[in-house]
């Protein structure tokens, strides 16, 4: 049995706009997408909180993929975290038209004891205060990995910094990486985030692909090509999840088994954006992330020069 995931991040109803059609008050946030992409790979245990409008079968679909909810909150009388935003024919930019935070305005993570013994820390896209505060918890983490946005990267940047001076991995997407480091060259961005503390830095580029900085060397994997997009929020999220669950089931962190993971969040993300909120990923089998992951040795083999 793999070692558990914990994950921290957002539980959201989300209200969705992309050329493909509209969704409201759908199952979202980060949390929920990397919880459950994780969750085809390794045990998760998430932590969240939730107002009482949030649908139980929410909660439900969430224990059916295994996941331990003991570490998330039901505020009685509180709204749940809700964000709308719009997707235009560039899918890669997400354009946010609200967001609410509702009971994440004053939620206290105090995670259950099984919960502090966890190895494998994903601190998805929330409050950076709200991620400090759950890494602070976790006993002897062998691996911890945050994600954010620009919501933060302008709010709560010191806060930002700090999270990232303690973890080991941190995952952005190429505008973000930019916007936090003022670096326009995604090379020199990410490099400039390694200095800030993590020692590896992924940075996502939507549908081309991801680029994996350890160390001075780097990694391209590219995204697999649809034919259909509907829905590419949770990409980002999916993909982390992806990741990690991938790494906690080797339980190793070698530089070979970081790029499968890539490799394996790319799988997740496109599924997911296959289909609004979580839906793809309900249906979504392990023998279909196994034919994608082959699909996707495919297109990225390259034959060495000398023996072509
Ligand atoms: P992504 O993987 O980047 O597409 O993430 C999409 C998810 O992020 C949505 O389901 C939203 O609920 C969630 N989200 C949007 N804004 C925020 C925020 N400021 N903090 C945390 N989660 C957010």
């Amino acid at each position: 049995m793999p070692a558990p995931v914990l994950i921290v991040g957002s539980m959201a109803l989300d209200s969705v706009k992309t050329p493909a059609g509209e969704v409201k008050d759908t199952l979202g946030g980060a949390a929920d997408y990397s919880g459950v992409a994780a969750s085809f790979f390794a045990p998760v245990q998430l932590v969240g909180v939730v107002g009482d409008d949030f649908p139980p079968e929410h909660l439900e679909f969430l224990r059916s993929r295994g996941i331990d909810l003991a570490g998330v909150q039901t505020v009685a009388g509180g709204k749940t975290f809700r964000w709308a935003g719009y997707y235009d024919f560039d899918l890669n930019v997400a354009h946010t038209l609200d967001t609410q935070l509702n009971v994440f305005a004053d939620f206290q993570p105090t995670l259950p004891d099984a919960y502090k013994q966890a190895k494998y820390v994903f601190l998805a896209n929330i409050d950076p205060a709200l991620q400090l505060q759950v890494l602070s918890q976790v006993e002897d983490p062998l691996l911890t990995v945050c994600d954010t946005m620009n919501f933060w990267i302008e709010g709560k940047r010191d806060a930002l910094l700090e999270v990232l001076k303690r973890v080991d991995i941190a995952f952005m997407n190429d505008a973000e990486a930019r916007q936090l480091t003022g670096q326009l060259s995604v090379i020199k961005a990410a490099r400039a985030l390694q200095a800030l503390g993590p020692k590896t830095v992924i940075i996502k580029k939507g549908e081309h692909g991801a680029l994996l900085f350890s160390g001075d060397t780097h990694f391209a994997a590219p995204s697999f090509p649809l034919e259909d997009i509907t829905d590419p929020t949770g990409a980002g999220d999916s993909f982390a999840g992806g990741f990690i669950g991938y790494v906690a089931a080797q339980g190793d962190t070698s530089a070979a088994t970081l790029k499968k993971a890539v490799v394996y969040g790319s799988v997740l993300a496109s599924f997911n954006v296959e289909g609004f909120s979580l839906n793809r990923l309900r249906t979504l089998t392990q023998a279909d992330i196994d034919s994608r992951y082959r699909a996707f040795q495919e297109i990225a083999h390259f034959e060495d020069i000398s023996l072509i």
